[in-house]
């Protein structure tokens, strides 16, 4: 979207919000809101730290929170599926917040919050990010192209472009934009290995950084632990090395995700986890990815399908919408003020399960 257009169209859903037509909107709004979030950072990184915009400001997230604990009734994802598997009514204006990846900041900077407003989160954990083996791909490829001292990035990977300037800031945030797109369609059997391509021609690794930046710090097992014993945070899985599971062969799939579940059973002490499908959209699970997940006694899933969910529900396909960035986007998004409003000019259809037009923030 034209920046100019997206930024009348921000500023018009927040004057909505501020005269009350977000109020109306959640009482007419039936259906849960799930909404994904990743890591949180506080203050401006350096260089191009957080280009991909995965690491949420605490102070939008808190403020998000306030509204949450003002306007809608938060439950944990389980008690939304047990709603949903026993045939109960959702009550109105809920939320479910998610946490995917498993970072370090979700413990330091979200937890606190949580506490604060009283609200439940579960966190999804990628258990080979945890164990210190990966680090996020979007983070190694922010970090290979933000501290290699190439003027040129010159590739040689099926599915990779050839060459990318990175001689400015403006190169660089393009040459990160073209990565993630194509990046997003190699195989996932070579995924790691294109990633790793990309750091040995960069000639730098985020892996062996001696000191990572605290917004690309995975979670220990003690602060895991520590957050499964909380009663504001559930632990579920997010595979083994987050692939996308749905592009895996079986074989594949289901090696990544028992070692996932044995990791978080043995040093996690979690058994039964939700679980929230790598990048989520459809066609990132299929038939053969539910039914692995039902194989392993997995009874609820998520995805990045960006709707609501009403009381007929799968279990194993709940939508899931994006990151609002503050408080007025947290309640244009809960409140389903864009459904909302494009069902006031077109029938008296209940906009439970209408699309918005936009995400905010991109699926990993
Ligand atoms: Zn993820």
């Amino acid at each position: 979207m034209n920046p100019l257009i997206r930024n009348i169209a921000r500023t018009g859903l927040a004057a909505c919000s501020v005269l009350g037509v977000t109020s109306l909107a959640r009482r007419k709004q039936s259906g849960a809101c799930i909404l994904m979030y990743h890591g949180l950072t506080k203050g401006q990184g350096r260089g191009m730290e957080n280009h991909s915009r995965l690491h949420l400001d605490i102070n939008g997230f808190r403020k998000s929170a306030a509204v949450f604990a003002k306007h809608y009734h938060v439950i944990a994802l389980q008690e939304l599926a047990d709603l949903i598997e026993a045939g109960e009514k959702i009550p109105d204006n809920t939320v479910v917040l998610t946490f995917d990846d498993g970072y370090a900041s979700n413990y330091h900077l979200g937890l606190p919050v949580l506490e604060e407003f009283g609200l439940h989160a579960t966190i999804f954990a990628s258990t080979a990010f945890i164990e210190r083996e990966i680090f996020q791909w979007p983070d190694r490829i922010e970090y290979a192209v933000d501290h290699t001292s190439e003027k040129r990035l010159l590739l040689d990977f099926e599915g990779l472009p050839k060459e990318l300037g990175l001689s400015s800031r403006n190169e660089k945030s393009h040459a990160l934009i073209t990565l993630d797109a194509a990046l997003k369609l190699i195989p996932q059997e070579r995924h790691l290995e294109s990633i790793s391509h990309i750091e040995e021609r960069a000639g730098v690794s985020l892996l062996s950084e001696p000191n990572p930046a605290d917004i690309y710090q995975p979670l220990t097992w003690e602060q895991l632990r520590k957050l499964e014993a909380s009663e504001f945070v559930s632990i579920g899985a997010h595979t083994h090395t987050h692939p996308i599971l749905g592009k895996c062969t079986p074989e594949f799939a289901r090696k990544d995700m028992e070692t996932c579940l044995e990791l978080l059973k043995t040093k996690g002490g979690i058994e039964t986890p939700t679980f929230a499908y790598p990048n989520g959209k459809i066609g990132d699970f299929n038939a053969s990815t539910e039914k692995l997940l039902t194989d392993l006694s997995i009874k609820v899933a998520v995805t990045t399908e960006m709707k609501f969910n009403d009381t007929n529900a799968n279990l194993l396909r709940l939508n899931r919408m994006g990151t609002p960035n503050n408080g007025y986007q947290a309640d244009t998004i809960c409140s389903g003020l864009i459904p909302f409003i494009k069902n006031l000019f077109t029938s008296n259809t209940p906009p439970t399960t209408s699309k918005p037009k936009r995400a905010y923030a991109r699926s990993k």
